[in-house]
């Protein structure tokens, strides 16, 4: 398997659009910009943004120890997850795996592809990939698996050995979903892009950093896959806006971290709780800012908690997940009236 091969042979051979900022490079300081027709009145945003966010990208490559190299960003994960898809999968012919109960958003960018999603539910037990039906299942079309780990909405990681089989032996990409790994004690697998030419790793501003509204989403993979990504992603996909106070926001690493610590400490108290709810029958183990649980009724008592002002997510239709909620873990405060709502149902 090489990279190359996997790649869709209409992108191979795609010529990228050249942008002004793209086409002139260098020192930008006392000159005259008169060539993307831009407004020239100041007003801070009057000009294109960076294409290739250069600082901003420098300080997550710090932060990250990762290489600018294999680095994109994208607006949201779910703009760089829609690329991965666009660049190996051809419509109406390859396919997608993934593992439900999962995030819903790699099925419907495949079916806005018009790319097969092939479903292989996790084990029943421990919501663990089960290895050996992937491989069995996955075929010659078979271009990118999906592993969200920690995993939406079951809340555990999935286990290392797991993954690294799969790596070695899934003969396509194998997208690795860290949208929560800053909460879990698992190692992200960041630190392993040089041992996998097919690991992808992807990240999110919008859970442990804050920042869903700024909608930034990070990609990390091999500098052959990044560039071809560069080629493909709309040429100023970053605004100026988030490229802005991403910066901003990644500058307080303190307050961040600060912050998680304190989500983790709050989980902590909020899984005692509800361990202690008459009609919760299970409370999952979380590796994330949320927390599953089996209730008795899940459609009944979600209702109940919307007449009390509080509104959760009712996963009960998903695989695996018949009368489960998910509850994210909100400020001390919040998860007290909560916990209050719930004894009291
Ligand atoms: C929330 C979440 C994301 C984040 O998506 P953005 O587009 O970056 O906000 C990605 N993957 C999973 C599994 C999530 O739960």
């Amino acid at each position: 398997m090489t990279i190359q091969n996997l790649i869709r042979p209409s992108i191979k051979a795609l010529k990228p659009y050249s942008s002004a900022r793209d086409e002139f490079k260098g020192n930008t300081d006392n000159l005259t910009f008169l060539d993307a027709n831009e407004n020239p009145f100041e007003n801070g945003v009057n000009r294109y943004p960076d294409p290739q966010q250069g600082k901003l990208k420098a300080l997550i490559s710090q932060i990250k120890d990762v290489p600018t190299e294999n680095i994109l960003l994208g607006n949201g994960s779910d703009e760089v997850l829609d690329l991965l898809i666009r660049m190996f999968c051809e419509p109406n012919k390859d396919n997608i795996i993934i593992l439900p109960p999962t995030y819903g958003m790699y099925e419907v960018l495949a079916n806005v592809n018009a790319v097969e999603t092939i479903k292989i539910n996790l084990s029943e037990d421990t919501f663990q990939p089960k290895k050996e039906t992937i491989l069995s299942k996955s075929n010659a079309n078979s271009k990118i698996l999906f592993l969200c780990s920690p995993n939406n909405p079951s809340g555990n990681s999935f286990e290392v050995s797991t993954i690294a089989f799969l790596l070695k032996n899934f003969k396509g990409i194998v997208v690795i979903d860290e949208a929560y790994i800053d909460f879990s004690k698992q190692e992200s697998w960041l630190s392993r892009l040089n041992e996998f030419p097919n690991l992808v790793v992807t990240q999110t501003l919008s859970k442990a950093f804050g920042m869903a509204g700024i909608r930034l989403g990070m990609c990390f993979a091999s500098a052959e896959i990044i560039a071809t990504l560069n080629k493909i992603k709309p040429p100023y996909n970053i605004n100026e806006l988030t490229q802005a106070k991403a910066i901003e926001g990644l500058s307080k690493m303190t307050l961040i971290n600060s912050q998680i610590a304190s989500l983790l400490e709050q989980r902590d108290i909020l899984v005692k709780a509800l361990d202690e709810v008459r009609f919760i029958e299970k409370v999952y183990p979380s590796e994330a800012n949320f927390v599953m649980v089996k209730v008795d009724d899940a459609n009944k008592r979600y209702q109940q908690l919307i007449e009390n002002g509080i509104v959760i997510r009712n996963r009960t239709t998903q695989p695996l997940c018949e009368n489960c909620l998910r509850l994210s873990v909100g400020t001390k405060e919040e998860n007290r009236r909560l916990v209050e709502n719930l004894k009291k149902l």
